[in-house]
């Protein structure tokens, strides 16, 4: 608990574990809460959740250089700096290619070089499905994932304090590399969704490793358990013997993708499968 609300964050060692049918699921149930879509490089919680936008903001990741024209003397100094190839022989700088480092800005004798904001993506406050709901895209070759990450999760942390909702529930991006890491500074309680496959199992041991180190209370759903019994039985040893606690066992299931085509949650199905997933939520909200 933080300021009176509580961040729960789900993750996945890498993308198609069913991460994002878990938190949809979470999402469109109680208690009130603060949703994020923190997969900015790949959003896809709008897809359940249909969001309303209420609030669109530009957001700028790094800077990307330009040439006056009139007061360049084509020197070439820029040219011959820029490690990145970004300035053409007349001069111009491609902003796909420029990495922002400024070299060309600082050496240019004729202070021609101009500084920009790049405008690396957008995000949004929206009301959704879920309950208020801040996410994020990142223009293709937009940087700062991490920072992008950043600046919607404390939007919804302000909106968790403003509204009382005791709870932001953060869809994390999968891997364990940048955004991942801005997704867990912070969170206290972080639910790592695998599957019993070698992969699934090697990138459970990594996530794991990093939510250790943040300090987070780390629990585990094993999706798809009865595909591989035994590697499911290896998962939940090796999580025992982390101390780290397998809140939920999700069978295969056909439904899935039956009820996603209709723009669903699985949570929102008659079958067992809402059941079990209603049932790792409360788990989850035990924890203190
Ligand atoms: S260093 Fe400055 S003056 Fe020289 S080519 Fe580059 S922009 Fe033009
Ligand atoms: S800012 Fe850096 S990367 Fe961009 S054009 Fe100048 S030297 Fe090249």
């Amino acid at each position: 608990m933080n300021n009176g609300f509580r961040e729960i964050l789900v993750v996945s060692g890498k993308g198609g574990t069913g991460k994002t049918t878990l938190t949809s699921s979470f999402a469109l149930l109680p208690p009130e809460k603060v949703v994020v879509d923190a997969d900015v490089d790949a959003p896809d919680l709008h897809i359940i959740l249909r969001p309303q936008v209420v609030e669109a903001h530009k957001f700028v990741g790094g800077k990307v250089a330009r040439i006056n024209t009139d007061k360049c003397d084509s020197c070439g100094v820029c040219r011959e700096l820029c490690r990145y190839d970004a300035i053409s022989s007349d001069f111009q700088v491609s902003p796909l290619a420029c990495e922002g480092c400024a070299l060309c800005y600082f050496a240019c004798p004729h202070d021609a070089v101009i500084l920009r904001d790049r405008e690396a993506g957008v995000w949004f406050l929206s009301n959704s499905r879920g309950g208020p709901m801040t996410h994020a895209r990142l223009y293709p070759g937009g940087e700062n994932s991490g920072k992008l990450v950043t600046v919607i999760r404390n939007r919804a942390k302000e909106l968790a304090q403003e509204t009382g909702y005791g709870l932001v529930l953060i869809d994390g991006p999968p891997g364990i590399g940048c955004p991942v890491i801005s997704s867990m500074t912070g969170v206290a309680q972080v639910l790592v969704v695998t599957e019993p496959t070698p992969a699934g199992q090697h990138d459970l041991g990594r996530v794991v490793e990093l939510a250790t180190h943040f300090q987070a209370r780390v629990q585990v759903c094993i999706n798809q358990y009865d595909i591989n019994p035994e590697r499911t039985q290896e998962i939940e040893d090796w999580c025992r013997g982390k101390g780290v606690d397998v809140v939920g066992k999700i069978p295969f299931s056909r439904e899935i993708p039956r009820i996603q085509v209709q723009g669903k949650a699985p949570v929102e199905g008659d079958g067992e499968l809402a059941a079990f997933i209603r049932e790792i939520w409360e788990k989850m909200l035990e924890v203190e």
